[in-house]
């Protein structure tokens, strides 16, 4: 059957079973790994075709709709006007030849990050062979069994023939905001889209509950796919410095405007020619334009977001890259960022009694207790922890060189909820197989987990009884139970303290404590249908589980760092308080003495109290995610800049609204991932103290490439005023300078992109957002500089003058006094406080490759006579030489020495 040609059914007008048969699926297998393949070579990969951006020949325009760029033009315009052709040729050449640069260089960034965002892929979970597997969404085909749960991304468009508590946001589709309950039944033929809620969409978002469906449709031929214009979008370039960097040059626009004025009045009036005056005006403006500095700031963020990728943290919208550098506070969550998220349970405690268990990872080889018979109230704990449960364990096949994996341990992995795995992996142990339960007891009803609720259910029926079972937060359950289990198994009066107590000594040890309870019909038969108000009927308590999840080792020198770098790491955790502190000392989050503070105790401050008290507590333990949009709120009104980590759908608007969203890879919904900035590929709190420091040395090396560039600008504009001032020729025609910008631009200056990161960086406290870009000591090296520049370039000019040798010598001499000490200041602006022998003078080898190359551009300027005509130069001598390189190196060691004093100044 031809792919375009398949007719288009609807899907929502006919029964689930009898779209299973169409589509030749089956619900509790799912497809056959050999008819995947199949229907692959049929339909082709699950991917929406992207329509093209902005078309690159508009792009390219747009490099030249940049008031700099603008005034070139139109200095180029006059230029050709008076009959320059030269000149204006090449003002055009470098006009162009910028904007291919700017060009080429912004399509690699926006490329780059696009393909970053694309290499967080979308994960969906599938059933297949009658297994779970999560697979990227790239590979669903039609007839594939989908398993949703709150958070995913609708990888294809489904018929859904299970949903509990499904509801799903369609605005992507439908432009509809509000949630729309989705469940399984037929509907009326007629039925618009927006209405179909026994279908779920490609592109559309589940925020609550779970449910399943079969996939119907893949990439192209989905609702999101035939009726998107979607457009490839282009990821945003610009970030708050790019921003602030667009508003200086217009200022500088201005000045350098006015000053051209004045220029071409003050020679006027000294009697030059208006044509000479109108050229030296055109010099001044070409001259202090920073023509390399759009192009020099995206490369030097594209390649923080290339150094970031690499420690593993995903950059999505690129501000984030400078926002990092400045981030005051850390919030993240326990479970999985801070600790390892490969759960074991060490401790079970059932019918009053407790049971240690043996055994370590997910490897299900270990005992409990003694090793003797599993009965009673623990044998029950262990069922219902299989039960009610969504993971699934499987073994890895045989490894690569053939061995049997068994010795190493990390063949057995879990797909889904690590917690829930650790009940599998514990109930193993005990001899309990998971398969065989759920077949003999399959699940009639549940009640999904959800981080709000703290708990989940699930309804079997067992032994002619109809019962559900509950696992989740202590404080849900016990406060629903009426009667506990003893160890026999029998009902008897609850004994809350004593449960608490054995909670607590869990938690106390750092274990994550899970509480596990029942509901049955004893009245009646029949178990009405689980919901919120289930458990109000009374459980029986069952018992706890306690499992370790030990800190990440990476965590703990990361939030060393991170305190040695001025920033709080504070946790903010849905676990127990005891827990969370234990593990919180561990991490050195806290110290011995502090507290933690609760949801609850967090809902009953205002505003006011709550920006008061989060400055001082580091760990917020119980905490709803709806809360933690309080507390970023809470801390940016106290002037911080706050990184916030989230994965479920309901942290999503916290992410939004923290500084830096970050979202985890791994165990992070699509939603959350939708709404970060950033994006951790292995959910490690170390990637996130790595961005900050490739934050902070992006930063630095934006800064570094500004006050190298300035000087040469501004020194150029000096000269040509001075020159006019003092009515002598231009020392270096707008040619020349042109030159030299272009040049120095792209062979030194942006070679301090590739500085790598000063070893202090992360011993300093954050920048303070808001604080000007150049602090007075540099804008006092940036003056310092150009007079320096002004000094050498116009007095060995004027030397050679009065030597009586030709202007063109004396010119060329004065150019490369420009080049010359731009090359030495490149080295002084490898670290801005402190030498450059001090950061390693081959530390960043692009460094050398832009002199030698600078070197050579200047000898062929210098001395071929083809340059020699185009730019008015002249070859010059060794003694000149001497001379230039005795300016340089006299520029060079003054520099040094303004800093060291600074440096000595500023340790006193
Ligand atoms: P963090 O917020 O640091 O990631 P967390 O995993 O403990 O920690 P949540 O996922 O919000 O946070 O879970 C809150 C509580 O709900 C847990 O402490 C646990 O008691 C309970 N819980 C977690 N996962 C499950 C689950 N799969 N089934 C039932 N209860 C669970």
């Amino acid at each position: 059957m031809n792919e375009r040609s398949r007719e288009r059914v609807a899907w929502h007008f006919i029964a689930a079973d009898e779209a299973a048969t169409r589509l030749q699926a089956s619900y509790d297998q799912g497809l056959a790994a050999g008819e995947v393949l199949n229907r692959r070579a049929l339909h082709g990969e699950n991917r929406i075709t992207q329509k093209p951006g902005k078309g690159a020949l508009l792009r390219f325009a747009l490099q030249f709709v940049q008031p700099l760029v603008l005034v070139l033009l139109l200095a180029g315009v006059v230029t050709a006007v008076l009959g320059e052709w030269v000149d204006s040729g090449v003002i055009f050449g470098v006009t162009l030849i910028n904007a291919v640069i700017g060009f080429i260089q912004e399509g690699r960034a926006e490329d780059a990050l696009a393909a970053l965002a694309r290499s967080v892929s979308s994960e969906v979970t599938v059933l297949r062979d009658g297994c779970k597997q999560r697979l990227p969404s790239t590979e669903l085909v039609p007839g594939d069994v989908v398993l949703l749960a709150a958070g995913d991304k609708v990888p294809a468009d489904l018929r859904l023939f299970r949903a509990k508590d499904l509801q799903a946001i369609e605005s992507a589709l439908t432009g509809e905001s509000t949630a729309v309950a989705k469940h399984g039944d037929v509907l009326p033929e007629a039925t618009v889209l927006a209405d179909r809620c026994n279908m779920a969409y490609a592109g559309t978002v589940m925020i609550t509950g779970r449910g399943a469906g079969v996939v119907v449709d893949t990439g192209d031929r989905t609702e999101t796919g035939r009726i998107s214009q979607l457009i490839a979008e282009a990821p945003d370039l610009t970030t708050p410095l790019t921003r602030k960097m667009a508003v200086f040059s217009n200022w500088l626009l201005i000045a350098i405007g006015l000053l051209a004025v004045l220029t071409f009045i003050v020679g006027m009036w000294r009697g030059s020619s208006a044509f000479e005056m109108f050229m030296a005006a055109v010099a001044l403006a070409v001259g202090a334009i920073p023509e390399g500095l759009p192009a020099a700031m995206t490369i030097t963020l594209a390649i923080g977001v290339a150094r970031m990728a690499k420690r593993r943290a995903i950059i999505r919208k690129l501000p984030a890259v400078e926002t990092l550098g400045s981030t005051t506070i850390i919030c993240s969550d326990k479970t999985g960022t801070l600790t390892e998220n490969q759960m074991t349970v060490r401790e079970l405690y059932a019918g009053g009694v407790q049971t240690t268990v043996s055994g370590s990872g997910y490897a299900p080889e270990g005992k409990l207790g003694d090793g003797s018979e599993i009965a009673g109230a623990l044998r029950e704990c262990l069922l219902a922890g299989v039960l009610c449960n969504d993971a699934a364990l499987s073994k890895e096949e045989a490894g690569s060189e053939g061995k049997d994996l068994r010795e190493h341990g990390e063949q057995w992995t879990i797909v889904g909820d690590p917690t829930e795995g650790a009940l599998i992996v514990v109930a193993r142990k005990a001899g309990l197989d998971e398969a065989t339960l759920h077949k003999r007891f399959p699940r009639h009803d549940e009640i999904p987990f959800d981080s709000t609720r703290q708990y989940m259910a699930t309804a079997h029926e067992i032994d002619g009884q109809r019962l559900a079972y509950f696992k989740g937060a202590l404080e849900q359950l016990l406060p629903r139970s009426r009667q506990m289990l003893d160890a026999s198994g029998e009902p008897v009066a609850l004994r809350s303290e004593e449960i608490e107590n054995a909670a607590r000594a869990m938690a106390r040890e750092g274990l994550r404590v899970l509480a596990i309870a029942r509901l049955t019909s004893t009245t009646t038969k029949t178990l009405p249908a689980l919901d919120e108000h289930s458990a109000d009927a009374g459980l029986e308590f069952i018992g706890l589980v306690g499992m370790i999840d030990p800190p990440r080792p990476k965590a703990i020198a990361a939030v060393a760092t991170c305190h040695a770098a001025g920033i709080t790491v504070k946790m903010i955790t849905g676990d127990h308080a005891v827990t969370a502190l234990s593990i919180a000392r561990k991490l050195d989050i806290i110290k011995d003495g502090e507290t933690a503070l609760t949801g609850v105790e967090l809902a009953a401050f205002d505003d006011q109290q709550l920006r008061r008290v989060v400055t001082e507590v580091n760990v917020f333990a119980r905490v709803e995610p709806e809360q933690k949009l309080r507390l970023v709120r809470a801390l940016q009104a106290n002037g911080e800049v706050v990184a916030m980590t989230g994965d479920g759908v309901n942290d999503a608007p916290a992410l939004k609204q923290a500084d830096i969203g970050i979202a985890m890879g791994l165990a992070g919904t699509e939603v959350a991932k939708d709404a970060a900035d950033m994006v951790l590929t292995d959910d490690d709190f170390a990637a996130i103290e790595a961005a900050v420091e490739e934050g902070r040395g992006v930063y630095d090396n934006l800064v570094k490439f500004i006050t190298w560039t300035l000087p040469t600008n501004f020194g150029e504009g000096l000269v040509i005023l001075a020159a006019v001032v003092a009515g002598a020729t231009l020392p270096i025609t707008p040619l020349q300078i042109l030159w030299i910008n272009m040049t120095t631009a792209v062979f030194l200056g942006l070679m301090l992109a590739f500085e790598p990161i000063e070893a202090n960086v992360m011993q300093r406290s954050p920048r303070r957002p808001g604080t000007p870009i150049l602090d007075s000591a540099l804008v006092w090296r940036i003056v310092l500089v150009s007079l320096l520049l002004l000094a050498g370039a116009f007095g060995l000019f004027l030397r050679e003058l009065s030597l009586g040798n030709p202007l063109a010598e004396a010119r060329t001499v004065a150019l490369n006094v420009f080049v010359v000490v731009e090359a030495m200041y490149l080295f002084n602006c490898r670290s801005l406080t402190r030498s450059a022998l001090h950061v390693g003078l081959f530390s960043n080898p692009a460094i050398w490759y832009g002199v030698l190359t600078m070197a050579v551009l200047q000898a062929l300027l210098t001395y071929l006579p083809l340059l020699n005509r185009l730019f008015a130069t002249a070859p010059i001598g060794v003694r000149q030489w001497l001379e230039i390189a005795a300016v340089g190196l006299l520029a060079y060691i003054v520099v040094g020495v303004e800093k060291r004093l600074r440096e000595v100044r500023q340790a006193h």
